[in-house]
């Protein structure tokens, strides 16, 4: 436990020195003591490439660096793959597909994949703290979420591996065989986790790349690999950045592709895949509304709101980044969240205390000032707490902006970052209008009293996810993908399996 000394306010101070206490304001921030995380991620100075079982050295002998958004420091080297690399990697996995992984029992594939799941939970602390350090997560999100939900997805996808004669009744499944994947940096165990798990059970090999800056929980996972006695190249990780993904993507001997990424390089890879027989997946962006009626919980969904967008800084593809309140309630529930942010806590993610951690990179902190400064620019109302940022890495302070139109690029654009639009509406139809009125249909929140009111938001909002008085709440047996630009196909349950088998 660590030691919580409130320095703020000071009444119990005054109190014992016999002086008037002062005047409590509501959700002023009280100082903890800092409470580290203290596990030791037992990070390499360099990582090789996972290529048919071993690590080994990039063909070109070139690296670049992984930094600790906090600080800034350098945390490792990772080697940079070029095509050679990509098409090595391609070679190990066919040869594993055709030899064993795609060839053996779905219950001996099993047995591998339950003991990954166990090895990541004996190694649980060690793995939350480098992905803490590669990525700016807070470590409460990463100990409490990404790794145990990691941990989630293999366990579950364990369990269907003996049972696939169930995932498509009346027929039969088989591999694909070599499938090529392509991941961002936001959840970058989860993301592995989620194209991995389902992949391998259905007896499938695999080329993956994780994104440039969250390279090293993939790289730790692949020393999993190893003790957990996985054939060599059934997962196969080439890291880099610039053409890297398009040669794992491109590559002739893949069989499937399936990308989790920005809309628009998710175009870019269709554009370049079209008229090869490629099965793909895409999971692209978000521009979720969460709508609040006026018979909600307000407390409970701010509390969602909160959950909703400033959760992982925002970098959520499911982000609830607008907030369409009815305007009955629209100015309680301003009020309340204005509130509630001036004590969320930013700064070091690796402080247990921390809600609020650091943005992935530089270039995306610039993204986040760039659209923001633009909704300043567009006449919207922007609110900030008044929060100390540290003076080295990478921060964004939680904003809200009321007095969103729908025009506004604000309302429009994918911000990525701890950013919410608040809009209004009067009626439900003016809110399921609103709520679809954009390029993308990933996700969305309803919260209200009525279960009548839910279930038809639920059928009218043209999203893949509606989360109903909750927000941001997952589970591998639930599956999870977008409608429109969000990208098509799905992971989770028994129809992520789907999309990584032929029927038969
Ligand atoms: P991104 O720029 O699209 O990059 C995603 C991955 O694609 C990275 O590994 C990137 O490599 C690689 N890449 C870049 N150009 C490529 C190309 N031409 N061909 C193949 N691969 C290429 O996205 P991001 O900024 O990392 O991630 C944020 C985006 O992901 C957001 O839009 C978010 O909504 C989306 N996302 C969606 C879901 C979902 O399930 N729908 C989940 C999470 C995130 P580098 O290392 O070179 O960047
Ligand atoms: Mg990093």
């Amino acid at each position: 436990m660590s030691m919580l000394t409130a320095k703020k306010p000071t009444r119990p101070a005054a109190r014992a020195a016999g002086r008037p206490l002062p005047e409590l304001i509501f959700g002023d921030l009280w100082e903890y003591d800092p409470a580290p995380e203290t596990a030791d991620p037992k990070l390499k100075a360099r990582y090789d490439l996972f290529i048919g079982g071993r690590f080994t050295a990039p063909a070109s002998g070139k690296y670049f660096d992984s930094i600790n958004p906090a600080n800034e420091t350098k945390l490792a080297e990772i080697a940079h793959a070029n095509a050679a690399d990509v098409d090595a990697a391609y070679q190990a996995a066919k040869k594993a597909h055709d030899n064993v992984w795609g060839r053996m029992p779905g219950r001996e594939r099993a047995k591998y994949i339950y003991r990954i799941a166990r090895l990541l939970q004996d190694r649980a602390r060690e793995f939350a703290v480098a992905e803490t350090m590669d990525g700016g997560k807070p470590i409460k999100e990463s100990r409490d979420f990404d790794v145990p939900m990691c941990a989630a997805h293999f366990f579950y996808h364990a369990g269907w591996a003996d049972k696939l004669d169930y995932v498509a009744p009346g027929r039969r499944v088989a591999p694909l065989g070599v499938v090529g994947q392509v991941i961002p940096w936001n959840f970058p165990l989860l993301m592995l986790a989620w194209k991995l798990a389902p992949a391998l059970a259905m007896g499938n090999t695999i080329v993956i790349k994780p994104a440039e800056t969250t390279s090293i929980t993939a790289l730790k996972l692949a020393e999993i690999f190893q003790d957990a006695g996985l054939p060599a190249g059934v997962v196969n990780i080439v890291t880099g950045f610039g053409d890297t993904g398009a040669a794992v993507m491109g590559h002739p001997i893949a069989a499937k592709v399936a990308f989790t990424g920005s809309t628009e390089v998710g175009k870019i890879i269709m554009r370049s895949l079209a008229g090869t027989d490629k099965k793909m997946t895409m999971e692209l962006g978000g521009k979720a509304a969460n709508i609040v009626f006026d018979d909600a919980p307000i407390d409970q969904a701010v509390e969602g709101i909160v959950n909703g967008i400033f959760f992982n800084q925002g970098h959520v593809c499911c982000a609830g980044s607008r907030l369409l309140v009815q305007e009955t309630v629209a100015a309680e529930v301003l009020a309340k969240l204005k509130n509630r942010i001036r004590v969320l806590r930013i700064g070091d993610p690796l402080d247990k205390n921390t809600d609020i951690g650091a943005i992935n990179s530089k270039e995306q902190l610039g993204t986040i000032e760039r659209l923001v400064a633009i909704g300043v620019k567009d006449g919207a109302t922007m609110f900030q707490p008044p929060c100390k940022l540290p003076s080295k890495g990478y921060y964004f302070r939680p904003t809200i902006f009321s007095g969103v139109s729908m025009s506004h690029r604000i309302a429009r654009e994918e911000i990525f970052g701890p950013v919410l639009s608040v809009l209004t509406f009067r009626t439900v139809d003016e809110a399921v209008e609103k709520a679809n009125n954009t390029a993308y249909g990933l996700s969305a929140g309803v919260w209200t009293d009525k279960g009548t009111r839910i279930l038809k938001m639920s059928t009218e909002l043209k999203a893949g996810v509606v989360w109903a008085n909750t927000y941001n709440k997952f589970d591998p047996t639930s599956p999870f993908g977008g409608y429109k630009e969000s990208g098509f196909g799905r992971e989770g349950g028994r129809q992520g399996l789907l999309d990584y088998c032929k029927l038969i």
